[in-house]
């Protein structure tokens, strides 16, 4: 099959395009023939070498849309054609933290993509489990870009910060792929949104999804903005994804009684906080990554419902993976960037 793959770690010129073997199924898996894939930041971080041990050659690829191809002799309600996409965590199943809903939670836990072959390829395996049939409401471009950002936005505002009707909350880069789900999630759960983006392009996008106050931070200081949008009470909740030296603003700009979810640390992972404000004025730091299978059944039911709708940025041939990644490393992009396959 046609993919695209790494041999050793580094840049973006690492990547090549070629033929790999298709990936043999067992009796519980499903095989699917990917019609897209959309791209994350966790492809480059995993190219660049994330101190784990990764198959080589390695495909990246972690949202996978497309039709099942075969499936194992155990799998019976699946059959060839169906429209999937396919869930990008993937856990045991068996211990505590997945049997209690907190997939994300599993020792075991993978993403696709990042241990395993992901789906920069003509076809990608997975387990039964984790193969979730999709309606043709949406194209396939359209479903690969629901899968991560959504699970990871869900999960954060709706599972931990438990976003309430009427409260408020600040959503950090608005173009980004998860910063245009967490508005809509945000939005969904009854909250007023306050966004920022570097530019009005991507302020733009904010707006259309949802965002009641957009805020340019090359223009202005987001924290006294965001102070001066609620009358010196700060948001509520603080959806932080950009790296710990968002934080001391993060904080200044949060509520008593305030919580700041936070997932990826693109952006340095060493914090300095005053912590005598956070017991003051008691505020929760909440630690969040992606997101189980139930939150992930209801984003897919919410996206079929036409209440979340999947934000694509720019389309690319599976051969241009690079350049494509490129765009995503130049921040460049408005929503996903969805290889085409
Ligand atoms: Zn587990």
């Amino acid at each position: 099959m046609k993919a695209v793959f790494f041999k050793e770690l580094g840049g973006p010129e690492k990547l090549q395009a070629g033929d790999m073997p298709e990936p043999k199924i067992g009796p519980d898996e499903v095989l699917v023939r990917v019609r897209a894939c959309a791209l994350n930041h966790l492809d480059i971080w995993v190219r660049q070498g994330l101190g784990i041990s990764i198959e080589m050659p390695h495909i990246s690829g972690s949202d996978i849309a497309g039709e099942v191809a075969d499936v194992g002799e155990n799998v019976k309600h699946l059959r060839a054609g169906q429209h999937v996409v396919i869930a990008p965590g993937i856990s045991c199943g068996q211990c505590e933290h997945c049997v209690s809903g907190n997939d994300s939670q599993c020792a075991a836990f993978d993403i696709m993509g990042m241990r395993r072959q992901g789906g920069y390829a003509g076809f990608a395996k997975a387990h039964v489990k984790d193969v979730h049939p999709v309606s043709d409401r949406l194209g396939f471009e359209e479903w690969a870009a629901v899968p991560l950002v959504f699970l990871t936005a869900w999960h954060m505002l709706v599972t931990r910060a438990r976003l309430a009707p009427g409260e408020t909350v600040l959503v950090h880069a608005a173009g980004s792929g998860v910063g245009s789900a967490a508005i809509q999630v945000a939005k969904l759960c009854g909250a007023r949104v306050l966004t920022t983006a570097g530019s009005d392009e991507k302020l733009d996008l904010g707006k259309r999804l949802g965002a009641d106050v957009c805020i340019n931070y090359n223009r202005e200081d987001f924290s006294a903005r965001v102070m001066k949008e609620t009358d010196g009470h700060g948001v509520n909740v603080v959806f932080e994804h950009i790296g710990a030296e968002m934080w001391p603003k993060n904080l200044r700009c949060l509520a008593r009684g305030g919580r700041m979810v936070f997932c990826g640390t693109t952006a340095g992972a060493d914090a300095q906080l005053n912590v005598r404000l956070m017991y003051l004025f008691q505020h929760a730091i909440i630690g969040c990554y992606m997101g189980g299978k139930r939150e992930f059944i209801e984003v897919l039911r919410q996206v079929e419902a036409g209440r979340l709708r999947p934000v694509v940025d720019r389309r690319f041939a599976l051969a241009d993976a690079a350049l494509a990644q490129q765009r995503m490393l130049d921040r460049k992009n408005l929503g996903k960037i969805v290889l085409v396959i």
